[in-house]
């Protein structure tokens, strides 16, 4: 017996060798700062479990519920867009509820293409976007993001030839792993293009709720049009603690929706109907737990990228998500500074070459520790003298 050979091309889990040797310090008794992964540390808002405990105890919860999502959850969807974004989304065309938005991520590439179909993907980027390519049998082609263009696409690097066969581009702001932002200009060029070369655009909205500076991250779906050629995928993970419950959305083009839907409805039955009522409270309650989301990551981030320049480290300090990407210093690689960190510091990071060939020569921090604890993280490294001060 052996494996299809769509599983055996699926990529490798990059990270988990990483993350076996972290477990392994940690159980030699080494008291490792682990910056490395991206599981938020705080807990789910109250309300919201609340929320789930109450809608366990309805007797009707073991049942199917609806396959594509209850309305009520649906109409909390669209309720909070046009109150964070003033964009108006139809509950009943143009919403899907998502497993999370890894699966509804790695399942469009499957709902809208055909084998040998042509997607354009960030370097570095997600990397669960690739597991998506080779589901589906498709091709990709990789565009940088680079320090100089902020991390933004510079579309016109790219030939016309791969925009006239492209067939879906993916795009993610504020950004895994740079922390940049996109702002309306970007997402109204990248509409324009969209349309000019007949490409479906999605957007990950991951980290939509996480910007900083007093400036809120904006959504593709409030440039005119983008819902003629789109979908922004929207996960409730991050922005109120929930990445354990599997639950997010997509909003947008109602082709796009009605084909994760038809996807859905052979893979899954529904999503358990108490964690949707749950999903329910967290958009339509009190947003003042994701203010002090924002706020907390926002002050750590502080006291880091401080610590940082304190040390002699160049960092740019990120503007949203709650990643830093750092430059690794002269003569090493991703890899070998990881490696070093963990060996000489007892500090986890992630390599940039795991996001890509253009995160090569970077890191990725997860700002998820209290700010003491960030703070003696860069001095451990500050100690090692690889910075010059
Ligand atoms: N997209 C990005 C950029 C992410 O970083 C993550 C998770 O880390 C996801 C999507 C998936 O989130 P979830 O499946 O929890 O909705």
């Amino acid at each position: 017996m052996d494996y299809s050979e769509k599983l055996k091309n699926l990529p490798t889990q990059f990270f988990a060798n990483l993350v076996g040797k972290v477990n392994k310090a940690i159980e030699d008794g080494r008291d490792v700062i682990n910056l490395g992964q991206g599981n938020p540390d705080q807990p789910t808002p109250k309300h919201i479990v609340q929320a789930l405990q109450k809608a366990v105890e309805d007797p009707d919860t073991h049942k199917y519920s609806p396959f594509r999502g209850l309305l009520e959850l649906k109409e909390a969807v669209c309720d909070f867009y046009k109150k964070e974004y003033d964009v108006d989304v139809d509950p009943a065309h143009e919403v899907a509820i998502l497993f999370g938005t890894k699966a509804g991520l790695i399942e469009l590439p499957m709902c809208l293409l055909n084998p040998g179909d042509l997607m354009l993907l960030p370097d570095p980027g997600y990397p669960d976007y690739l597991s998506g390519v080779v589901l589906a049998g498709v091709e990709y082609d990789l565009f940088p993001l680079k320090a100089e263009n902020h991390f933004l696409p510079d579309y016109n690097a790219i030939s016309s030839d791969v925009l006239d066969s492209a067939k879906l581009l993916y795009l993610n702001y504020p950004n895994n792993p740079t922390g940049a932002v996109a702002n309306l200009g970007f997402f109204n060029q990248t509409v324009k293009l969209a349309k000019k070369h007949e490409i479906t655009v999605m957007h990950d909205f991951a980290y939509g709720a996480i910007g900083f500076d007093g400036k809120k991250p904006v959504s593709f779906l409030q440039v005119d049009g983008a819902k003629d050629i789109g979908v922004e995928m929207y996960t409730l993970s991050k922005t109120y603690n929930m990445a354990g419950w599997r639950v997010g959305f997509a909003v947008g083009n109602p082709t796009i929706i009605e084909a994760i839907n038809l996807i859905q409805d052979h893979l899954y039955v529904s999503l358990f109907p108490a964690v949707q009522k749950a999903a329910i409270a967290a958009l339509s309650g009190d947003q003042t737990c994701v203010k002090e989301l924002v706020a907390r990551y926002e002050s750590r981030r502080n006291a880091f990228v401080d610590a940082c320049k304190q040390i002699g480290w160049d960092v740019t300090a990120p503007k949203g998500s709650f990643f830093a990407w750092l430059p690794v210093p002269d003569g090493f690689t991703s890899q070998s500074f990881t490696d070093y960190l963990l060996d000489a510091a007892d500090v986890a990071v992630a390599p940039g070459n795991g996001f890509g060939k253009y995160g090569e020569g970077f890191i990725r921090v997860g700002l998820l520790m209290d700010e003491a604890r960030l703070v003696e993280a860069v001095q451990r490294i500050g100690n090692l003298g690889v910075f010059k001060n």
